[in-house]
């Protein structure tokens, strides 16, 4: 070994898990800290359990409750509109009902105009025939 350009060994190197379980090895880096080990990690323990470091399954569930809020915020805003649409579709029925019924009395309201009128016209007509002859 070349003199002074390696690094300082240490031949018991405390590797420390989270799970609390300590081991000794031999390493450069005298005291190590890790997440998981042959103690702790599902293949060895056989166990299935959930190893979440980065809060991953918290965040999926928050993400999964806020999903369905949004689902249910969604379906209310439908049946909202839905029966928004419905009220503007009575409402325009209705108008429309009501202008057929203006535009019926209107047409009658002409009528019953063009009649007095026609009378009118007959009676000025025989108005003037009667000048007309008085004259004459
Ligand atoms: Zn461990």
């Amino acid at each position: 070994m070349k003199k002074e350009i390696h690094p300082q060994y240490f031949k018991d190197a405390v590797i420390e898990c989270a799970c609390g379980a300590k081991f000794i090895a031999g390493s450069t880096v005298e005291r190590m800290t890790v997440e998981l080990c042959s103690r702790c990690h599902p293949f060895y323990t056989g166990q299935q359990k959930i190893v979440d470091t980065a809060r991953r399954v918290e965040k999926f569930e928050a993400k999964t409750k806020k999903k369905q809020t949004n689902v249910l915020d969604y379906k209310a805003k439908v049946a909202k509109k839905i029966e928004r649409a419905k009220r503007k579709a009575d409402k325009r029925a209705k108008a429309e009902e009501a202008a057929t019924i203006r535009t019926d009395t209107k047409k009658h309201a002409v009528k019953k105009v063009s009649a007095a009128k026609k009378t009118v016209t007959k009676k000025t007509k025989s108005v003037t025939k009667a000048t007309k002859s008085k004259k004459a």
